[in-house]
């Protein structure tokens, strides 16, 4: 999209938001918008909903791909969807999320992969067998905007993000009536029920370190949106966006198994910076080295720095995952690790990849 397609898109957000989206559109059942909590830590985080509020009202912090697809998307939705969306964001971002993270298995048909499955499979394969941890247990799975359409699953999934504090807590009267809503609203709009916008995420979690017994019970996973595979396929990088994405998650698993979350700086921000950007620099590790995808290092870094988890500037924000330039430096030093295997085939043990990494962090950052 052009510069001033874009600006057009922006303004048209920005006509509807004065007329009337800054107050909730009063409906009959009037029951109040469940909100995300302050209080608590987000199990997953869901870029699309803050894509969303740059789309509405832009923010000085420049645009990203993300944006730009974001605001494409939005600009194919009807001013009565705009409306909706923004007035039930958090439950339509959240749901299709917490759904396949509390209740997807693999091997259940809701959850089952559809879009590029084989791709996935083979990379999901070929990772276990890469990085010597214990991965047998981790279930991989899809999420798709169909949940949208359900409202007893729209319930349910309400009803366990109030159990474990993703959202306000809300009556089961007040669940039911959001869930009927929704549901209702999404039966009667076509296919907007399957909008990339719901799924535009890919997320790993591990429910080792939970306190609460339901979360600590939960399988290892790894969970692909319909909708970041679609935008990938966009702007035409499917061939190796998703598998580059499957590699940064997989890292995180790599992670949970030798405990580098535990071992970080405590300030969040930087700890998600910390891990995150080893998450880029194994998943170019892998995705570069000989008996890994092979890939050229340009269209891994590519890949990673597009859309997925973008470089942002929030740098204050836990959910931060460094800049693009550090993102692109952990991705050169991933990618230079593996060029120098001797001999060519030969894999560093996770934890020794981890030490290095370690090493290499300060210079990463700084990019000195
Ligand atoms: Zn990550």
């Amino acid at each position: 999209m052009n510069r001033s397609t874009r600006l057009l898109v922006a303004l048209g957000a920005t006509i509807l938001l004065a007329l009337g989206l800054v107050s909730p559109v009063a409906t009959a059942t009037a029951a109040p918008t469940p909100t995300a909590t302050s209080t608590d830590r987000d199990l997953v985080e869901i870029p699309a909903k803050a894509a969303f509020e740059r789309a509405v009202s832009p923010s000085e912090c420049g645009s990203t791909l993300l944006d730009s697809y974001v605001d494409g998307l939005i600009a194919d939705w009807t001013p009565e969807q705009l409306r909706f969306a923004a007035a039930h964001l958090n439950v339509l971002t959240s749901v299709p999320t917490y759904d396949a993270l509390f209740f997807g298995t693999t091997g259940d048909p809701d959850y089952a992969l559809e879009s590029h499955e084989h791709q996935l499979q083979n990379t999901f394969r070929d990772l276990r067998r890469f990085w010597d941890i214990e991965s047998a247990d981790i279930q991989l799975m899809a999420m798709h905007g169909d949940v949208l359409l359900d409202a007893d699953r729209i319930a349910a999934t309400l009803t366990a993000m109030v159990a474990t504090r993703q959202i306000a807590p809300l009556t089961p009267a007040q669940i039911q009536r959001e869930a009927e809503t929704v549901a209702t609203f999404m039966q009667a709009q076509g296919d907007f029920y399957d909008d990339p916008f719901w799924t535009l995420n890919a997320f790993a979690f591990s429910g080792e370190d939970e306190t609460d017994p339901f979360l600590k019970a939960l399988p290892d996973k790894l969970v692909f949106g319909d909708g970041i595979l679609e935008a990938y396929d966009a702007i035409g990088l499917g061939d190796v966006g998703p598998r580059v994405i499957m590699a940064h998650e997989f890292a995180h698993h790599v992670q949970f198994e030798l405990g580098a979350f535990d071992t970080g700086p405590s300030d969040p921000a930087a700890a998600t910076r910390r891990t995150e950007l080893m998450a880029d620099a194994m998943a170019s590790y892998y995705g570069t080295h000989k008996k890994g995808l092979a890939l050229n290092k340009k269209r891994v870094t590519d890949a990673l720095l597009s859309f997925y988890t973008v470089g942002d500037c929030s740098f204050a924000s836990p959910g931060h995952h460094g800049t693009p330039l550090q993102r692109e430096r952990a991705a050169a030093w991933g990618a230079e690790l593996a060029a120098a295997a001797q001999p060519r085939s030969y894999v560093l043990p996770a934890a020794t990849f981890i030490e290095q990494f370690e090493a290499a962090l300060p210079r990463i950052i700084a990019g000195s």
